[in-house]
């Protein structure tokens, strides 16, 4: 687990609160769920075999009773528990919940996967239908295009349902128990529990193996068919660069139809994709007595921010702006302070030295703009910007001065 320093939690904020503002721009309600929840929860939702629940939860016994907790290694199964709790059903569906916040896995620490780490949430519950595997995806294609992350391909997959996914399943251990031998140890344990997770098995032996194998795509039935056929067409209406990739199956147990990734497309071994999800129409039944149908997608915050950070994405105007007066209106200043530092990111430096012995000290510290506030200026109800790197000064209005400081409201295109 890291600390997070300035420069880069900037970064972080900057996405959560894009993200914030567009899922609610495209309808979503946020929720914010608890970081721990009951163990049994993960492992029934997530799965027994899986990675995830074998090896990677942090498992907390609470206190003396015999009740066991974990921190939440995703958001997915929590939003779920909370909508069936809080009767969320009841209301007109689907609905459509957003969330961020810190994850927890106990993975092997390595470049681009952390202990600890954020992600950003969007889930549209109570409905089956292929508009909504779009809407998650074209949501989260918003956000990364309001980050100049351009070159996201998506990658797609359905894995069907409980009809036709027994078929190929038996299909599939047909083809693979002949090549037991050759496949990687995990492969060989996964062959009797998971044998689906072995088409996305990262060992070169396993994947020249995988090659031939059979594929979800040719083994869907009808009613999955045309579920994938209306995903591919909205997706191809709204241009989102994507391609079929048949051995895509992820790495928990709770998905059915569509399932997807976002990758950079330099990024060839899929060890760093920013985000990905899939429906899952048989979680509710997995942890609770009803059956709702429900799509999602989970966005890393920290891989985004690496990419950024990669390609020298800078934060819009966000400038360090210091507010400084005449020592005799201190007062009056803090009145003024606390009216635009709601609206825009600034210092109030209270000093008793003069004005230009202030400016000197700011342009030491690396600050770039200096709102001056002077008898003058008090009495005309205006203020004077200047620009401390190359001196220009200019007398503004407030809304003039908000204008050129409020970044976000910049930022956001369709
Ligand atoms: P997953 O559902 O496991 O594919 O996770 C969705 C997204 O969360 C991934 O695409 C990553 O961006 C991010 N993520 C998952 N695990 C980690 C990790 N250990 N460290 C950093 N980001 C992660």
């Amino acid at each position: 687990m890291r600390d997070i320093l300035a420069n880069e939690s900037q970064l972080f904020i900057f996405v959560i609160n894009l993200f914030d503002k567009l899922m609610t721009s495209v309808g979503s309600k946020k929720i914010i769920l608890p970081v721990v929840e009951s163990h049994d929860l993960f492992k029934r939702a997530i799965g027994q075999s899986t990675d995830i629940v074998e090896k990677e939860m942090f498992v907390i016994k609470s206190g003396e009773s015999d009740e066991i907790l974990a921190l939440r290694p995703e958001m997915t199964a929590g939003c779920l528990r909370a909508y069936l709790e809080n009767g969320l059903f009841n209301k007109p569906q689907p609905v459509i919940l957003h969330s961020s916040g810190s994850n927890y896995r106990r993975e092997r620490p390595q470049n681009n996967r952390y202990r600890e780490f954020t992600q950003l949430n969007l889930e549209v519950l109570g409905s089956d239908l292929p508009v909504y595997d779009y809407f998650v995806i074209d949501s989260a294609m918003k956000l990364l295009r309001n980050l100049q992350l351009n070159d996201v391909v998506l990658s797609i997959n359905s894995i069907g349902c409980n009809d036709c996914r027994p078929n190929f399943r038996q299909k599939l251990l047909d083809f693979l128990s002949k090549k037991k031998d050759d496949l990687c140890g995990d492969c060989q344990r996964r062959l009797s529990h998971n044998p689906l997770r072995i088409l996305d098995c990262k060992e070169n032996s396993c994947q020249n193996i995988t090659q031939d194998a059979p594929s979800t795509l040719d083994n869907l039935c009808s009613a999955c068919e045309d579920h994938f056929k209306k995903v591919i067409e909205l997706i191809k209406l709204a241009k989102i660069s994507y391609k079929e990739n048949p051995k895509l199956v992820r790495g928990l147990d709770y998905y059915n139809r569509t399932v997807f990734e976002f990758n950079l497309e330099s990024d060839n071994t899929r060890q760093g994709s920013l985000g990905g999800g899939g429906r899952y129409d048989y979680l509710a039944t997995l942890i609770s007595d009803q059956s709702k149908a429900a799509v999602g997608v989970a966005l890393g915050v920290d891989r985004i921010v690496n990419a950024l950070n990669e390609r020298g994405f800078v934060l819009p105007d966000i400038a360090t702006v210091a507010l400084i007066c005449s020592p005799e209106i201190i007062g009056e200043t803090f009145n003024i302070y606390s009216k635009i530092s709601d609206k825009i990111n600034v210092r109030f430096l209270p000093s008793g030295k003069s004005i230009s012995a202030q400016l000197s000290e700011l342009n030491k510290n690396g600050f770039d703009f200096a709102i001056i506030i002077g008898q003058d200026e008090l009495k005309k109800d205006r203020f004077t910007l200047k620009d401390l790197k190359n001196g220009e000064q200019n007398e503004l209005t407030l809304d003039e001065l908000i204008n050129k400081f409020d970044y976000e409201s910049k930022t956001i295109t369709s």
